[in-house]
């Protein structure tokens, strides 16, 4: 692959951020109320108004915000949350991205890549679990180029353990060039993520001093060139802790309005994570712009006011007690039971640590979440219903059509859900999942849709499976 940037030019516009952030200060209450409206009609919102909420510090505003996050959750997408598991795959990596702890100064790491074998007993180990959904994970290496993702994709979609497989493959890798995305593609992925880790162009070359990474443009322009080649599955990012998370929620704004203008489709989700403490990498336990808690429930309440239409995911980078607290600002998709030791799904491993980017917070079982997600009136969602129809920008669609959630997205929710219980729960979730899955029952109104929905339940009950709507 050839990194060629001729004629890139960066749609980050830093001035202007830097302008509008100063612009917006010390807003009054009505007009942050007047944005907040906006966004609960269901409109995007422009970086002026974006800017004004990141202005508003009081706290009594800051109130007002989270409650409109939540508020435009429960009108919006109802309360399903749907569940994956990160599965890496190898962790050499040509790069050297200060955080990272697969970075390739980093002597501490060992290096370690999944043979088919082992990807096949990884894979079991997370369908005996339950799982349906899947994330791949790779580092940036020769070795690691678009037919080997092919591959690995499709040997994920090739198992098959008892009632269960894995339904969806979405790829967090290295930006590729058009022909990579195709091939890519070409093996059925649902979402290609890539962060930017950073907007902030200065930072960016601090923080990627070498490798194809430290190239700004090349990898700003990745998600346009999976577009070119047909995926329009895509999710952006910012790795919270590298610069100024004001500017940082601003700038993901900005590549939403890039992708909206040029494709007409935005983001499928936006991911914030923050840094976390990864073996031998000093810059993780002191992150030069560290979010507190706080900050981070309000850029993450401010980017689902902004862009009320895409996914928001939240991984176990975070603890328990934030999860809890922050799913309800509309968070759509969590992983749950993850385990990101390269191997570790499927052996015990003590040096599981030292093959791991960094540390993860929240260690619960998927059955344990699952339960806890139950017990706080979710419903749990394995669906890859749209994805396998066709329906892509899915996300969208629950957004835009009215009654699209009620009619497709919370019945298959219900009918995943079910199949997990009958297959994989523990006799204590089963007890939790099916009072939950009543409730949803009596949510709905009575007519041919519920019958339609109450008949799969009987079938799935029966011993079929991968029924959707
Ligand atoms: N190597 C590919 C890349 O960099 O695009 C694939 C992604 S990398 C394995 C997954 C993501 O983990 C990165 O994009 C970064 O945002 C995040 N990450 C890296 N180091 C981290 C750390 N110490 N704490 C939390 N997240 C981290
Ligand atoms: Fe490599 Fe990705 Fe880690 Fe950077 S973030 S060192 S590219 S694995």
């Amino acid at each position: 692959m050839k990194i060629d940037t001729t004629g890139l030019k960066s749609f980050i516009p830093e001035e202007e951020i830097f302008q509008l952030l100063e612009n917006t200060k010390n807003p009054l209450p009505e007009r942050v109320r007047e944005i907040i409206a906006k966004s609960l009609a269901k409109n995007r919102l422009d970086p002026e108004e974006m800017a004004v909420l990141i202005n508003a510090e009081d706290p009594a505003l800051v109130e007002e915000i989270f409650e409109g996050a939540r508020e435009l959750k429960k009108r919006v997408y109802g309360n399903r949350i749907v569940l994956f598991a990160p599965l890496y795959i190898g962790n050499e990596c040509v790069n050297d991205c200060q955080y990272c702890g697969f970075r390739s100064s980093n002597p501490d790491v060992l290096r370690k890549t999944l043979t088919l074998q082992e990807l096949d007993g990884e894979v079991e180990a997370l369908v005996k679990r339950g799982h349906k959904r899947l994330i791949l994970v790779y580092g940036e290496h020769p070795h690691y180029g678009a037919q080997f993702i092919h591959d690995s994709v499709q040997e994920v979609y090739k198992q098959k353990h008892g009632n269960g497989e894995i339904r969806r493959v979405n790829i967090n890798a290295a930006p590729l060039d058009v022909e990579g995305f195709k091939k890519v593609k070409s093996a059925g992925i649902g979402t290609y993520q890539i962060f930017q880790e950073t907007y902030h162009p200065e930072t960016y070359q601090a923080m990627h001093p070498s490798g194809p990474k430290s190239d700004y443009l090349w990898r700003l322009h990745g998600l346009d060139r999976a577009q070119e080649a047909g995926i329009d599955d895509i999710g952006i990012g910012a790795l919270m802790g590298l610069f100024n998370w004001r500017f940082e929620t601003m700038a993901l704004l900005y590549h939403t309005i890039h992708l909206e203008e040029k494709f007409n489709v935005g983001p499928h989700t936006i991911s914030f994570p923050r840094i976390e403490p990864a073996i031998g990498t000093d810059l993780c336990d002191r992150p030069p712009h560290e979010v507190s808690d706080y900050d981070f429930k309000r850029l993450i309440a401010i980017l689902r006011l902004a862009v009320p239409y895409t996914g928001l995911i939240l991984t176990c980078r975070e603890s328990v007690e934030l999860r809890n607290e922050i799913i309800e600002f509309g968070v759509s998709q969590i992983d749950a039971g993850s385990d990101i030791g390269i191997g570790a799904y499927s052996q015990n491993d003590e040096e599981a640590y030292k093959k791991s980017q960094f540390v993860l917070n929240d260690g619960r079982s998927l059955d344990q979440v699952i339960r806890e997600l139950c017990e706080a009136d979710f419903i749990p969602s394995f669906c890859t219903g749209c994805y396998r129809l066709g329906r892509t920008g899915e996300h969208f669609m629950e957004f835009a059509i009215p009654g699209f959630v009620k009619r497709f997205c919370t019945p298959n929710a219900v009918l995943t859900f079910l199949e997990y219980m009958e297959d994989y729960s523990s006799p204590e979730t089963k007890v939790s999942g099916m009072k939950q899955i009543e409730r949803e029952l009596e949510r709905m109104p009575e007519g041919d849709q519920k019958l339609q929905l109450l008949e799969r339940i009987a079938q799935i009950k029966d011993g079929q499976r991968d029924l959707y709507f």
